[in-house]
């Protein structure tokens, strides 16, 4: 069978990669390289190069299973990393770190502040009140985050200080939209990756030399199959084939596609879009992500003992927005004196002389309706000679990806295990950036 894919995000290359292994593919990515948000650069400083993750960056064994039997298969090492939470709130002035007691009290007068201490005991409140709500089902009652939070009676600053800049952190949103999470999605994401523990929480890692090598190690047989910079334009089904528009080619007909792009993406490209395409595809809304990469240690807490792997800062005014800043350098153990750092959604506020590069992503923002929608896959995926993959089928997160391509090329006989390691070849480099 002749199948057009769109798309090399993590779901894309992965349902290419096995497809192609009993089909004739082809492969249509708008961007010059292939990976989606598993996007690595190299950025040179202090005379030495380091590969950075730019978008997908951490995963873990226990809740990414698929995605890790993938890494084995493509044999490529990963290593642990540091996940650090620290808040900054402006209008506050405190400051703290998550990971350990002496950055819990960074700034030694949270030990003297009654609300901090308030924060901590409705952590434990959260915590156990979530796991029971996870394990008993009463969240699919639809309920928003926000409402959940308001029957735990937990106070403002736990809400303001700790969950939603954690959240927010997780799903690249901000704190008002995070409240209007279903509770069933956010507090069973938690539950799952033992966010609601304080032991047992799963080792988080990173991939050695970035995540381009296991883009590059999946996408390797494929080289002649991939077309870059070729955006998709429309795609049309008739009874017996399905016509594909692109940037370099009027009309090229296929016998299936595999739409591996983001849902608003597909539904823009659908000419001919069936009630329920529309219905389902329009349920996820997405949040536009400007990630800017720099080293402008501005961004992190003014207490170094309070530096983390995530950053969160919130703003002085409410109408603010809120920043998140990844330490890079932490999370993939780069030896950079300089603090490799990549900031969503505050451009402003850095030094424009530090910044190296700017990438702009999107990741869905989840409604109600986005839960009822993901329930409906099947009504409009391996119909029609179309079929759906993408993170945003489950928690958004690159296991969710894997997970969705592997159920579209189960829909061709085909399994995961299909998927063995080819010869790689060290991938050309995506940007070469020097300070
Ligand atoms: C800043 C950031 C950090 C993140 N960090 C993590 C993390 O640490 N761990 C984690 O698990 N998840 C993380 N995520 C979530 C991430 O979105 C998912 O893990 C996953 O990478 C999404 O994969 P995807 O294949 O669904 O989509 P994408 O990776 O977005 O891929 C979609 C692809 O479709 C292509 N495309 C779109 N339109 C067209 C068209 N018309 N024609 C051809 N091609 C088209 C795009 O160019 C893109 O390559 C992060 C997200 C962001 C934004």
């Amino acid at each position: 069978m002749r199948i057009a894919i769109i798309g090399t995000g993590v779901s894309g290359s992965v349902a290419a990669r096995l497809l192609s292994t009993r089909h004739e593919v082809t492969v249509f990515e708008a961007n010059d390289y292939a990976g989606g948000h598993a996007n690595t650069v190299d950025v040179a400083v202090g005379g030495q190069s380091f590969p950075v993750d730019t978008g997908f960056m951490v995963f873990n064994r226990r809740t990414y299973p698929n995605f890790c039997r993938l890494l084995e298969m493509l044999e490529i090492p990963s290593q642990p990393s540091d996940m650090s939470l620290s808040v900054r709130c402006a209008k506050t002035g405190l400051e703290y770190q998550g990971s350990s007691l002496n950055g819990l009290f960074a700034q030694r007068t949270n030990l003297l502040r009654p609300s901090f201490l308030k924060m901590l005991t409705d952590i434990l409140r959260f915590n156990r009140r979530g796991m029971q709500a996870a394990a008993s089902g009463e969240l699919h009652d639809g309920r928003t985050v926000g409402e959940f939070l308001h029957n735990c009676r937990v106070g403002r600053r736990f809400v303001e200080h700790y969950l939603t800049p954690m959240a927010a952190a997780i799903w690249s949103s901000n704190p008002r939209e995070i409240l209007e999470f279903p509770a069933e999605f956010m507090i069973g994401f938690f539950a799952n990756h033992g966010l609601m523990q304080l032991r047992g929480r799963p080792q988080w890692r990173t991939i050695v030399g970035g995540s381009r090598k296991y883009v590059a190690a999946l996408l390797e047989p494929l080289r002649e199959q991939v077309r870059y910079a070729c955006p998709v334009l429309s795609v049309a089904r008739s009874p017996h084939e399905v016509h594909i528009t692109s940037k370099y080619a009027s009309r090229e007909s296929f016998d299936e596609v595999v739409f591996a792009c983001h849902a608003d993406q597909a539904l823009r490209m659908l000419v001919d879009a069936s009630s329920a395409e529309r219905q389902i595809l329009s349920a996820f809304p997405y949040q536009p992500n400007e990630a800017v990469l720099h080293t402008d240690t501005a961004l992190l807490p003014r207490r170094r003992r309070a530096w983390a792997s995530w950053n969160y800062h919130l703003p002085r005014s409410d109408d603010g927005a809120s920043s998140v800043t990844y330490d890079l350098s932490r999370l993939q153990n780069h030896a950079s004196q300089t603090p490799l750092l990549l900031t969503l959604n505050a451009k402003s506020e850095i030094d424009s002389t530090k910044i190296i590069r700017t990438f702009n992503y999107s990741h869905p923002a989840y409604a109600r309706d986005s839960l009822t929608a993901q329930k409906r896959h099947r009504e409009i995926s391996g119909r029609r000679k179309t079929h759906y993959c993408g993170a945003y089928w489950g928690y958004g997160f690159h296991e969710d990806g894997v997970n969705s391509a592997v159920a579209v090329a189960a829909h061709f006989g085909i399994e995961l295990s299909a998927c063995t390691a080819a010869s790689t070849k060290e991938p050309s480099p995506i940007a070469v950036v020097s300070r």
